[in-house]
C-alpha cells in the first residue's frame, strides 16, 4: 500500500494544507496550526516529511512541516547528516 492511502489529509480541504498570505499574518498562522493538528494524528507523517526533505521545495505543508521549516532542516542536514534523524529544534 502507498503511504499516501493512509494519509489524514485525504479527509481534508486540501487548501488547508497550502496557506496563502504574508507568512505571519493571523490567518496564515491559524491556517497552518490546523493543518499541522491534522499531520501531528496523521500515521505516515514521518514518511510524508521524508517525502518532502528529499522530494526538494515543495509549497505547502507536509509532514507537519513549512517549506521554510523544510529547508532549515536540509541546511543542518547537509551540515550534520546525523541529525536528519533528529526532530527540528
Ligand atoms: S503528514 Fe500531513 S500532509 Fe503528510 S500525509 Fe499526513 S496529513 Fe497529509
Amino acid at each position: 500500500m502507498d503511504w499516501r492511502e493512509a494519509a489524514l489529509c485525504r479527509y481534508e480541504d486540501p487548501d488547508l494544507f497550502f496557506p496563502i498570505g504574508t507568512l505571519n499574518s493571523g490567518a496564515t498562522l491559524i491556517q497552518t496550526d490546523e493543518a499541522k493538528a491534522v499531520c501531528r494524528r496523521c500515521p505516515v507523517s514521518e514518511r510524508c516529511l521524508a517525502w518532502a526533505l528529499t522530494a526538494g521545495p515543495v509549497e505547502g505543508i507536509w509532514g507537519g512541516t513549512t517549506e521554510g521549516e523544510r529547508r532549515a532542516m536540509r541546511r543542518r542536514m547537509a551540515r550534520e547528516p546525523r541529525a536528519a534523524a533528529e526532530p527540528a529544534a
